[in-house]
């Protein structure tokens, strides 16, 4: 079967590999979709570190072909969605509600520490234990969450990492409330579904900052009310807001920027850094100021969310008309064509390209 294999630093091609089926535990799943995330583009370069080779690709929904020994939550025949972070349901952080906090390692091969994946005589890891830019997928069970027929699942895809990281943001992480003011810096997938949700929870002005226009346009089409361009964000928003904005959202990765979001924070707000950046880039608050301005300063990881929760509920959205997925897959490739999908994604063409098989 064809996938998506990352070599080395910054050296990807299609290949045929092949996979073996499922162990204990485990699920084989035939895909139909993929998102095409930053965090991908973060392993070829270096800056998520994973072991090479690996078959990358980590946001994907399809179809159960076969399930392990032991399974019992999905059978042959269900629409599923992978999701990145695994949820044990048994480790500190589960048993506590912070599934999205969950202690199962992720990454490279599958639980019991060998790999389904080869390239000749070559192992290969699997991003995140997933490896979804790939025609099958086996992958542990407790990363496999059961959705409804009734969503598509191309839309269904991208609920596996940046929808849920941006739109649980705001819902989960944040909780905005009704009537708040809202800034977004970065609107890319994650920013764009961080505008998605501040919509949802009812803002009154959601305030998205880039410094590309398409992608200011873009942020406006999902309920952005005010579009400004980097340079001018703080003035302006300090102007509008008079005191600065209740939540200011970083989806981007930078220290500099996450700087920024807080400086835009009405003093007693919610800043909340959302993007992966460098681990040597480092965010610094003022030890004079900041306990001075009632400020919190959180860390989003994958929206706070809990998958076998959160996925559903985020389609129920989608069913309702209330969270756009399809606008958000500004393009589709073939797997022949995922060159071109990291080219779109580094010039930041899309909100969301998907990989589709089917
Ligand atoms: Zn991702
Ligand atoms: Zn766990």
């Amino acid at each position: 079967m064809k996938a998506v294999v990352a070599h080395e630093l910054n050296k990807i091609s299609v290949e045929d590999v092949t996979l073996d089926g499922p162990k204990a535990q485990e699920v084989r799943i035939k895909m139909a979709a993929v998102g095409v995330c930053h965090s991908d583009l973060s392993v070829i370069n270096g800056t998520i570190p994973q072991p090479f080779p690996i078959v990358l690709g980590h946001e994907g929904a399809g179809v159960v072909e076969e399930v392990g020994e032991g399974v019992t939550h999905v059978a042959p025949g269900d629409h599923v969605i992978m999701s990145f972070v695994p949820n044990c349901g048994r480790c500190f952080h589960c048993v506590r509600g912070e599934a999205f906090l969950c202690a199962v390692p992720r990454g490279g091969k599958m639980l019991d520490g060998t790999a389904r994946l080869k390239l000749g005589d070559t192992e290969l890891a699997a991003m995140c234990s997933l490896g979804n830019m790939a025609e099958d997928v086996v992958c542990p069970s407790i990363n496999v969450v059961k959705i409804s027929k009734k969503v598509p699942l191309r839309a269904a895809a991208l609920v596996g990492c940046g929808v849920t990281t941006g739109v649980g943001a705001a819902l989960n992480t944040a909780k905005v409330e009704p009537g708040s003011t809202v800034a977004v810096f970065g609107c890319g997938g994650v920013g764009i579904a961080t505008i998605q949700g501040a919509r949802i929870a009812g803002a009154a002005r959601i305030f998205a900052i880039d410094l590309s226009d398409e992608k200011l346009e873009l942020a406006k089409q999902f309920g952005a009310t005010d579009l400004l361009k980097a340079d001018e964000a703080q003035a302006t928003i300090m102007e509008a807001t008079r005191r600065g904005v209740d939540y200011a959202f970083e989806a981007i990765g930078n220290a500099g920027v996450v700087e920024a979001a807080m400086n835009v924070t009405r003093r007693g707000g919610t800043t909340v850094a959302v993007g992966v950046g460098k681990f040597t880039d480092n965010v610094k608050v003022n030890a004079l100021a900041f306990p001075l301005s009632g400020k919190t300063l959180c860390g989003c990881m994958f929206g706070s969310a809990n998958p076998a929760h959160d996925f559903p509920r985020l389609l129920e959205l989608y069913r309702g008309g209330k969270l756009d997925l399809e606008g958000m897959v500004t393009k589709t490739y073939t797997i022949d064509e995922a060159q071109a999908a990291f080219d779109d994604l580094e010039k930041g063409v899309n909100a969301r390209g998907v990989i589709s098989f089917e």
